[in-house]
């Protein structure tokens, strides 16, 4: 039943193709002026119709009694060729029969004998790009002097391996994938057909999966109408329907929402191992997400957009390419990370720890404040004249105090020392801190204002003194940390 639905549909006639009519209309019109070629090309991503097409072709150009450019379907040659068992008819599988000898065997010797009882010998080659090259030079002295009894149908999914000398021997036409709404129309009336009742989600969710091809599309639904039912629910199909790519985007950013990081990022290392294309999980993420820009977390959802775009540019596919996609997650349910919760309302208290103390007063707790770039720059200058008088930080003296900077940033950031403990600092000159990591992602990660911030406030806290921090790139001695890091996440590597 799983396999049968295609061959049963299969279109018989022109009229009935679907998804190709400019191909069906043209070729047509070529055997009503009684110009068929002797040769086509058809190219076009695979399970579109092409083989039916050059079937169609073979009858149409050997039926005995065509009717108004359509092949008469009750004629012997018709229900020949229908059925496979005609010897004039060669289906030949490139990708089997790619060498020179192959071609010369089936085709080249063939070529010059008379059809047995057909008009024309039909020769289709699926996958023609298959052919070696000698194989190709041979067709190609058939092509350029065929005999008037002889016709050639060559499909390909890749036409840029198809020589240019065979294609300029052969009319081309190029098959489109096919609309969703031309192809659900098709399942529905499959579906009809064959008297089940199946609810229109479960066509859809299967057009959607077949990404315009009808073969698939056709395969998926005798897999559904194979559970037996009569009437076939959205709930009963998804026994046998795999989890479409909207589905896991939903669950992805479910957990997005709860700002649930550690959930989000095992979710899309699931993912990936069940072989989902990271980028196409993406564009589709990026979609759902631009659906919701207006909606009730809309500022949650426009920072969410902005990191992934940055994110999904990231992406590099050698060396962990989902590492952007997790740092970028790690941000967004980062409340400190978040830009929502850089911006606190007036008085709103900090989650502080017990024994935090501001660098020398000790006997009130003092919120870090997160300033606004312009306040910060005020208040800089107008104590420039105190920084003038206090001795320069030495860099010895900077990375003896680096831990305690370190547990600093640690109490106020949940995340951010993640990438920090990877660092080393690795120059001073006046109030400017260079910071070395290994990855340039890191680097732009903590080079963020928001990030910087967090980080010079807790220098500012430890040396008693404004400092400017800067992330360099460092080659690091080895990646033992970031596997640490992405262990932590449950992801993994390579
Ligand atoms: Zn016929």
């Amino acid at each position: 039943m799983a396999q049968a639905l295609y061959r049963i549909y299969r279109p018989a006639t022109f009229a009935d193709v679907v998804g190709q009519e400019p191909v069906a209309t043209t070729i047509q019109n070529q055997f009503r002026t009684g110009h068929l070629a002797h040769a086509y090309v058809f190219t076009g991503p695979r399970g579109i119709g092409k083989t039916t097409m050059a079937r169609l072709v073979a009858k149409l150009a050997n039926c005995e009694q065509p009717k108004d450019a359509e092949p008469c379907n009750a004629c012997e040659a018709c229900r020949e060729i229908a059925s496979g068992t005609s010897l004039d008819v060669f289906e030949i599988d490139a990708a089997s029969n790619t060498d020179v000898e192959n071609v010369r065997e089936n085709i080249i010797k063939s070529v010059r004998f008379a059809p047995n009882r057909l008009k024309k010998k039909v020769f289709i080659i699926d996958e023609v790009h298959m052919l070696s090259t000698s194989a190709f030079n041979a067709l190609l002295k058939t092509l350029e002097e065929p005999p008037e009894h002889v016709l050639f149908v060559l499909a390909t999914t890749e036409i840029h391996k198809v020589p240019e000398t065979i294609i300029s021997r052969c009319q081309r036409f190029d098959f489109r994938r096919i609309l969703p709404e031309v192809l659900l129309k098709r399942l529905q009336y499959i579906v009809k057909q064959e008297h089940v009742d199946v609810e229109t989600d479960v066509l859809e969710q299967i057009v959607k999966h077949s990404g315009g091809c009808a073969r698939d599309a056709e395969s998926l639904l005798g897999q559904v109408l194979a559970l037996g039912d009569k009437k076939i629910t959205m709930q009963e199909a998804s026994l046998v329907l795999p989890a479409s790519n909207e589905m896991m985007v939903k669950q992805f950013l479910d957990l997005l929402y709860q700002k649930n990081a550690a959930g989000a990022v095992s979710d899309l290392n699931t993912f990936l191992e069940q072989g989902v294309d990271l980028k196409v999980f993406m564009d589709d993420m990026l979609e759902a997400l631009r659906a919701r820009l207006f909606g009730p977390e809309s500022v949650f959802v426009r920072e969410a957009l902005e990191r992934f775009l940055e994110a999904r540019a990231q992406i590099k596919t050698d060396h962990l390419p989902q590492l952007p996609i997790e740092l970028a997650i790690v941000e967004l349910c980062d409340p400190v990370l978040s830009s929502r919760a850089t911006t606190p309302s007036a008085g709103e208290p900090r989650d502080l720890p017990e024994d935090f103390k501001y660098q020398g007063v000790d006997s009130d707790y003092v919120a870090p404040i997160i300033e606004r770039p312009a306040e910060r720059a005020e208040a800089i200058s107008a104590d420039s004249t105190v920084f003038d008088t206090i001795p320069i930080i030495s860099l010895d003296e900077v990375r003896k105090k680096w831990p305690q900077v370190f547990e600093q940033i640690r109490e106020c950031n949940a995340s951010l020392p993640l990438f920090m403990q990877t660092c080393e600092v690795c120059g001073v000159n006046g109030e400017h801190v260079e910071l070395g990591f290994g990855y340039d992602l890191y680097v732009q990660t903590v080079n963020k204002d928001k990030n910087r911030r967090v980080i010079e406030e807790a220098f500012e806290r430890v040396l008693g003194r404004p400092m400017k921090v800067k992330a360099v790139v460092k080659k690091m001695a080895e990646d033992e940390t970031v596997i640490q890091l992405i262990e932590q996440f449950g992801g993994s590597i390579g």
